[in-house]
């Protein structure tokens, strides 16, 4: 048996909701308009109110929504832009793709995103030794379904007038003081990449925002820079979700919040069948509704951990093993604070991401509890 990892999803959720995925295709393929149609408005409607944001602007992806988040607020040569580099690269491909800066900022080791405190010391640092870019805005991640601390970024970034655009393509549905991930800051990006929480069956994404002049010069953006057809009042691109993909979104969103009731069980059922493992289990903070899109647990011996599961057929992956700063394209260019990006390097080295899927059956979340547990007890093949 080998155990379902997130790249198993969209095959799995085909399979669930088979009939309702077919009859969605067969609509659009009948109707006719394959590109901004009715589908795209629908879903556009269904997901802003979903979480009670005005403003949905669907995109080509979670990568593009940033992209021209940034370039719509006027962002871009001249600026910086502060983020994680414990990340997607994504999220700083985007600021370099807008043409402004990227610089980093370390994360709070219990949840994985970005720590207010580093981020306070970061702008610091950056506002007295450059004279180059400005800083324009702040990018926090709410990585593995988990939202990083808005109320303190955003007081931070107001009292330096920064603009805070969140990242919210792993947490759809995430929360915190009962207010959705993705409505906190001055917009936020989606992804709807086959695996994440709401996955469609290609790429796509979108950008949520409650300033309607901004969700207007986006959906300009996304085609042409069109304000009429024909007539382009800004120079634009070619960025859209297509019909297809938002009649199948529409699907998934309704079956949403169920994928993520049954992901939040499987959690629970995680961390009381790893109570005595040798890990350090994820844990949400208070006020805080976690998605689990990803059930991310530390150790120092990962790949002894790692190597000991495969050997079960449990397969595991590390989100990620590389921080942006480290990576090939981006090594030795980057700015961060002069006490490096300790924490950053530590879930680098640390992070085990276990099964995790709406589609994981109660057995198997056993199997793997019991597969931690015993290389704990054998405690054999150290690294
Ligand atoms: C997936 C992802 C993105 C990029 O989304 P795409 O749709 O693949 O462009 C950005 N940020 C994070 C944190 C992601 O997980």
């Amino acid at each position: 048996m080998r155990l379902l990892n997130s790249t198993g999803i969209p095959a799995a959720r085909y399979r669930a909701y088979r009939g309702e995925f077919d009859a969605a295709i067969a609509h659009v393929l009948r109707n006719g308009q394959f590109i901004l149609g009715e589908q795209v408005l629908a879903f556009e409607r269904e997901f802003a109110r979903h979480l009670r944001a005005k403003h949905c602007v669907t995109v080509a992806s979670g990568t593009d929504a940033l992209e021209l988040i940034l370039r719509a607020s006027g962002i871009g040569a001249g600026h910086a832009v502060l983020t994680v580099s414990h990340t997607a690269v994504a999220t700083v491909a985007a600021i370099e793709r807008a043409g402004a800066i990227p610089v980093l900022v370390d994360i709070d080791p219990a949840t994985f995103t970005m720590d207010p405190g580093s981020l306070e010391q970061t702008i610091d640092e950056f506002t007295r030794r450059r004279r180059g870019p400005a800083l324009r805005a702040v990018i926090p991640v709410h990585l593995y379904g988990h939202p990083a601390d808005m109320p303190r970024i955003n007081s931070i970034a107001k009292a330096r007038g920064l603009l805070v655009f969140e990242d919210g393509a792993q947490s759809h549905d995430a929360s915190l003081r009962q207010k959705r991930a993705g409505t906190w800051g001055d917009a936020a990006a989606f992804s709807f990449y086959p695996t994440k929480n709401l996955g469609g069956f290609g790429d796509g994404g979108a950008v949520v925002t409650n300033n309607g002049r901004l969700a207007e010069k986006i959906r300009r953006l996304r085609e042409y820079g069109w304000k009429q057809r024909f007539v382009s009042s800004l120079p634009g691109l070619n960025s859209r979700l297509d019909e297809l993909q938002a009649a199948l979104l529409r699907v998934g969103l309704k079956h949403l919040p169920a994928e993520n009731n049954h992901r939040r069980e499987i959690a629970h059922r995680y961390d009381e069948g790893l109570a005595s493992a040798a890990v350090v289990r994820p844990k949400a903070a208070p006020h805080a509704v976690h998605v689990f899109h990803q059930y991310v647990v530390r150790t120092e011996r990962r790949h002894s951990l790692q190597t000991s599961l495969a050997a079960r057929q449990i397969i595991t992956q590390v989100h990620y093993p590389v921080p942006i700063h480290r990576q090939p394209a981006y090594v030795g260019r980057l700015y961060f604070s002069r006490a490096g990006l300790p924490q950053t390097e530590a879930a680098a080295r640390e992070v085990l991401s276990l099964p995790m899927s709406p589609f994981l059956k109660v057995g198997e979340v056993e199997d793997v509890c019991s597969a931690v547990c015993s290389w704990r007890r054998t405690g054999k093949a150290r690294t």
